[in-house]
């Protein structure tokens, strides 16, 4: 028989020669050993062009992942690529979690007693409800302050809520970030898609300004304490144009509308909410006073306008500030230092 020299000539010989045994059968022998053969010839060629493959892919691939199987690298490495691609496919629709596609403020200011800010957001969920929670957290820390819980929500379309800032207890003052959060039946949590923010700053305040408008705190006559014939200036003046709207430095309770041609001209009176406190506007333009007694508003909600009603030399608010009630019982502090803490608050 013409068999090749080498290795698989010794391998056969010791078959011929030592593995003869009496149970192996003629037949069985000649059938094996070619095969045996035939397969040992294949392989020496297969492995001599494995290796040569094995060459070539680093400069093609290269990487980290050529040193995990250098001898068959070639077909190996695109069938370890394909399915790190599909798993990033299908692992998202497996994920299949809520994901969030809008989420906005009406306004970004909120005062306490105010007007409240709508939170409008979309999730895309599977699942046809979540459950929907805001977190409010100080800007730079991680701790809630506080958590409201929106209860279970529709997915696939626009959601509006109203925030007040009171779902919890009154906030304290300052600035806050809020986040949307949400988890569906299955426990998975709220994903945001690509571009959408879940979370917004926000400004929470307890006052406003009571003037809508440009203003100055003028001369040293407008101070409170300033003299006055017989008597001492009761509260601060703020100058501005006539029309300028006034509002609400605080939600409460209007308890007085009325009217004294010789002193305050058209004038209101503000019970706070929640403070011991009443608040004092005079001098209102003639037909401006949009509020009457008992009427319950919201801070920064408009009172009425500017004007020099009473008695008065131009257009300006005098307001005042009184601890306790506004002549019974109460005495009038310098409002000073609360406007320009007002002022910077926004
Ligand atoms: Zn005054």
């Amino acid at each position: 028989m013409p068999w090749p020299v080498g290795p698989l000539q010794v391998l056969v010989l010791a078959l011929k020669a030592g593995r003869r045994s009496p149970t192996l059968f003629e037949p069985v022998r000649r059938v094996v050993l070619p095969t045996v053969l035939t397969l040992a010839c294949l392989a020496a060629p297969s492995a001599s062009a494995s290796s040569s493959g094995g060459a070539e892919p680093p400069s093609a691939g290269g990487g980290s992942s050529v040193g995990l199987a250098p001898p068959k690298p070639a077909p190996r490495k695109p069938t370890r690529r394909k399915p790190a691609r599909r798993r990033k496919g299908p692992r998202k629709t497996r994920r299949g979690g809520p994901v969030l596609l809008a989420f906005d403020l009406s306004r970004r200011k909120l005062f306490d007693l105010g007007h409240p800010t709508r939170v409008r957001f979309r999730i895309h969920s599977a699942a046809g409800q979540v459950l929907v929670r805001l977190v409010l957290r100080r800007p730079g820390s991680r701790a809630p302050v506080t958590t409201i819980a929106l209860g279970s929500r529709a997915t696939g379309r626009a959601q509006s809520v109203a925030l007040t800032g009171r779902e919890a207890g009154p906030l304290p003052q300052g600035r806050y970030v809020l986040r949307i959060a949400a988890r569906d039946g299955r426990g998975r949590t709220l994903r945001r898609a690509k571009g959408i923010e879940s979370t917004r700053e926000l400004s929470y305040v307890h006052h406003r300004f009571p003037l809508a408008g440009a203003f100055s705190y003028g001369g040293p006559g407008a101070r409170f304490g300033s003299p006055r014939s017989g008597r001492r200036h009761q509260g601060q003046d703020l100058v501005a144009a006539s029309g300028t709207p006034i509002v609400a430095p605080r939600g409460g309770t209007i308890k007085t509308v009325a009217y004294q041609a010789g002193g305050g001209g058209h004038y209101v009176v503000l019970r706070g909410s929640g403070e011991n406190r009443d608040y004092v506007f005079m001098h209102m333009l003639s037909g401006s006073v949009r509020v009457r007694a008992g009427q319950r508003v919201r801070t920064g909600q408009r009172i009425g306008q500017v004007g020099s009603t009473g008695s008065s030399t131009g257009p300006h608010l005098h307001f005042e500030v009184w601890v306790g009630g506004w002549f019974s019982g109460g005495k009038p502090v310098d409002p000073l230092p609360l406007l320009e803490a007002w002022d910077a608050s926004g």
